[in-house]
C-alpha cells in the first residue's frame, strides 16, 4: 500500500487542509458504511472517543459506570477522569470479556452506563448486556478499540449498542500512523452532541454550546486510513485464517496451552493472539532467546493500579481476572505473518514447555 499511502499523505500536505476537511469527511462516511450505522464521528484517539461518549450521556461526578478490570487502562481512566466511579465486574473464563451474569449485582441507583470491552478482537456478549441495560435504563458503550471489523451475530462491532468506540492506534487491527479514533451511533441527538463536544463544544465558529475537547482527527491520518480501509476486509480474513492456524497447530502439539476461544456466533479480528500457560516467565525467556518477541496484555488488573487504589476494590471479587493476568501471554500477530514465521514461533513455544 506504500505508494498509495505516500501519495495520499502528499495530497494532504499540498492541500494544506491539515485538520478535518475532505479526507476526514470521506473517512467518516466510509467507516459508517463499513460498520452499518448512521453516524461516525472521527476523533483524535480511542481514549477521546470513550471520553466523548461519557460526556455526551452526561456522566457526572459520583455516577457509576460498570466495566471490566481486564483491559487497557483507558477504559476505566475516562470514567475516573470525569469524577465518576468505575465499577469492576469479573470476566468470563473463556472469552476474557466482562461476565454478563455478574453485572446485575453491581447495579445501583447511581449506575449510568455499562462499558463492555471487546477484548483481543472478539465482541463481548452484547445481547445479554443490552438486555440488562434495557431493564435498568442504562446506556451501553462498547469499547471496541480492539475489535473493529469483528462480527457478532452477523452485525459489526461498533453497531451493537447505543455507542461504539474504536481506536486507530498503530498496533490495532486498523491502525494509522499516529493516534486516531472513531465513535459510532444511530442516535441523532448523541451524534450531534459528540460532534460538537469533539471540537471545543463549538456549535458554530466561536459559538460554544458545551465545555468540550480538542479531539479532532488529523487529515493526514484520515488520508492514510482511507487507503488502508480498502484492504481491511481482506486483512481481516487473513487474520482469521492465521488465528485458526495458530490454534489448530498449537492444540495438535500441546495440551498445556490454553488457546483463544471464539464463540460460534462471533468472529475475532485477533487484535492480539493471546494464550495461557502455567510457567509464563520460562516461556517468554525461551521465546525471546530465539528472537520471538512477546507481550502481556495485561499483567496488572485495573483495580490493582496505583491510580485507582482509592476505589478500594475487593480483590476477592475477581478470581478469573487474577488467574488470567498471571497466565496470559501474546504471540506475534499481524495480517502479514508468514506461515514459516508462525511455524518457527510454534516450534519454540512447544519446546519451551517440554523442559
Ligand atoms: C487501545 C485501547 C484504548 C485506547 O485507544 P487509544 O487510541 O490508544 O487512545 C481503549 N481501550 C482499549 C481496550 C484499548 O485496547
Amino acid at each position: 500500500m506504500k505508494t498509495e499511502i505516500d501519495h495520499s499523505i502528499l495530497n494532504v500536505i499540498e492541500s494544506t487542509t491539515f485538520i478535518q476537511g475532505e479526507e476526514v469527511s470521506k473517512l467518516e462516511k466510509s467507516l459508517a458504511d463499513f460498520v452499518g450505522v448512521k453516524y461516525c464521528i472521527s476523533c483524535a484517539s480511542g481514549t477521546d472517543g470513550l471520553l466523548l461518549s461519557l460526556m455526551a450521556i452526561d456522566v457526572q461526578p459520583g455516577d457509576e459506570v460498570i466495566t471490566t478490570p481486564f483491559t487497557f487502562f483507558a477504559s476505566a481512566e475516562v470514567i475516573a477522569f470525569l469524577g465518576a466511579v468505575p465499577v469492576f465486574v469479573d470476566i468470563e473464563p473463556d472469552t476474557y470479556n466482562i461476565d454478563p451474569k455478574l453485572i446485575e449485582a453491581k447495579i445501583t441507583s447511581k449506575t449510568k452506563a455499562i462499558m463492555p470491552v471487546s477484548l483481543y478482537g472478539q465482541c463481548a456478549n452484547m445481547d445479554e448486556i443490552n438486555a440488562i441495560a434495557e431493564k435498568y435504563n442504562l446506556v451501553v458503550i462498547e469499547d471496541a478499540a480492539q475489535s473493529f471489523g469483528a462480527e457478532y451475530k452477523g452485525k459489526k462491532s461498533c453497531n451493537l449498542s447505543t455507542i461504539g468506540v474504536t481506536s486507530f492506534f498503530p498496533s490495532k487491527p486498523l491502525g494509522c500512523y499516529g493516534d486516531g479514533g472513531a465513535i459510532f451511533t444511530n442516535d441523532d441527538r448523541l451524534a450531534q452532541k459528540m460532534k460538537i463536544l469533539m471540537n471545543h463544544g463549538q456549535s458554530e465558529r466561536y459559538v460554544h454550546k458545551y465545555i468540550g475537547l480538542n479531539g479532532r482527527l488529523d487529515a493526514i491520518q484520515a488520508a492514510i486510513l482511507n487507503v488502508k480501509l480498502k484492504y481491511f476486509t481482506s486483512e481481516i480474513n487473513t487474520r482469521e485464517q492465521l488465528g485458526f492456524r495458530y490454534t489448530s497447530l498449537i492444540k495438535e502439539r500441546s495440551n498445556n496451552i490454553i488457546t483463544p476461544v471464539i464463540k460460534p456466533d462471533r468472529t475475532s479480528v485477533y487484535a492480539q493472539y493471546s494464550i495461557r500457560v502455567q510457567n509464563r516467565e520460562m516461556v517468554i525467556n525461551k521465546l525471546n532467546q530465539f528472537g520471538v518477541p512477546t507481550a502481556i496484555h495485561y499483567p496488572i488488573p485495573l483495580y490493582r493500579q496505583e491510580a485507582l487504589s482509592y476505589l478500594k476494590a475487593d480483590i476477592r471479587q475477581f478470581p478469573v481476572t487474577e488467574e488470567v493476568c498471571r497466565e496470559i501471554v501474546s504471540l506475534p500477530f499481524s495480517a502479514y505473518l508468514s506461515h514459516e514465521e508462525q511455524d518457527y514461533i510454534i516450534d519454540h513455544l512447544v519446546e519451551s514447555l517440554e523442559v
